[in-house]
């Protein structure tokens, strides 16, 4: 990795800049990259995929780890010959023309792998919905978020921030926020701060009809969250609903934990 360009160079040889139609905020100091995969790793050789390279900051320093392969998946295809340039011919780096709401990452990889991503900010709320779901689940993920996204991700109940997406990944996966990037850090800067969460997925998580169920359980009940659960569960079965779970009917979405909610979806019929 030493001998080759800085990546702003790499991007001016190319003549590339951002666009903001797919997203792009560039990561180009490889200090924040490599601290990045530090906290990602270690990967012991498993493969890592990565989403949205770009100039391809965080794909030197996962090149530089101890990851066994990398695949990574770009939507912008203006980027791939400078990332064809980061191949050493070692069968390491993959690289995948793609979006990657739609590709099927069990066709990438083999065995567990972990996903490492500084996210294109329009989509990465669904992609997160999308690997905590399934089919297809990481060993580990470790994603760049806007600030506000991440601290919705790992709320405890009472937070603000507590809603659905803590539920659903808290229920899937331990979730840690695990480093703050202020928007100056990227090029070009967005209006946000970003931060990176760390969730790795969990031994007892609950199973994909399970899943489902609960989020049917958080829509309703966070779609209306000011409201009683008794009657903003309503249509899933209101105050029964909640005493077959052992939940006080009279209590709001935002006070109930993830095993209460777990309780709640359990009893859903
Ligand atoms: N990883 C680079 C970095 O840190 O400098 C770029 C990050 S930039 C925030 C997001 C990247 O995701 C861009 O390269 C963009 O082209 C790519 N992208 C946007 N939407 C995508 C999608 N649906 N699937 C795959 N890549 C996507």
């Amino acid at each position: 990795m030493t001998d080759l360009p800085s990546l702003r160079e790499s991007l001016d040889a190319h003549g590339l800049s951002a666009k903001k139609s797919f997203g792009q905020h560039f990561l180009l100091d490889l200090n924040v990259t490599r601290k990045i995969v530090r906290l990602a790793g270690p990967f012991d050789g498993r493969s890592v995929i990565e989403v949205g390279p770009g100039p391809g900051g965080l794909t030197r320093a996962l090149l530089e780890s101890d990851a066994g392969r990398v695949v990574l998946v770009e939507k912008d295809p203006r980027f791939l010959p400078l990332l064809a340039e980061l191949d050493d011919g070692s069968g390491r780096l993959e690289i995948v023309e793609g979006d990657a709401l739609k590709v099927r990452e069990a066709e990438l990889v083999e065995g567990p792998a972990h996903l490492v991503s500084n996210l294109p900010y329009n989509v990465g709320t669904a992609l997160l919905i999308k690997w905590l779901t399934g089919p297809w689940l990481p060993y580990a993920l470790t994603l760049m978020f806007q600030k506000e996204v991440a601290e919705r991700i790992v709320a405890a109940p009472g937070d603000d921030a507590y809603g659905r997406l803590a539920v659903i990944a808290q229920a899937v996966c331990e979730a840690r926020l695990v480093m703050h990037l202020p928007a100056a850090a990227f090029t070009p800067p967005p209006k946000v701060a970003s931060a990176v969460v760390h969730l790795v997925p969990r031994a007892d998580r609950p199973d994909r009809e399970t899943l489902k169920r609960l989020e049917r359980v958080t829509a309703a009940a966070f779609g209306q969250r000011r409201k009683m659960l008794r009657s903003s569960l309503k249509t899933l079965g209101g105050a029964a609903l909640c005493e077959a779970a052992g939940i006080e009917p009279d209590a709001r979405a935002e006070v109930i934990d993830g095993a209460g909610f777990l309780r709640l979806a359990a009893a859903l019929t």
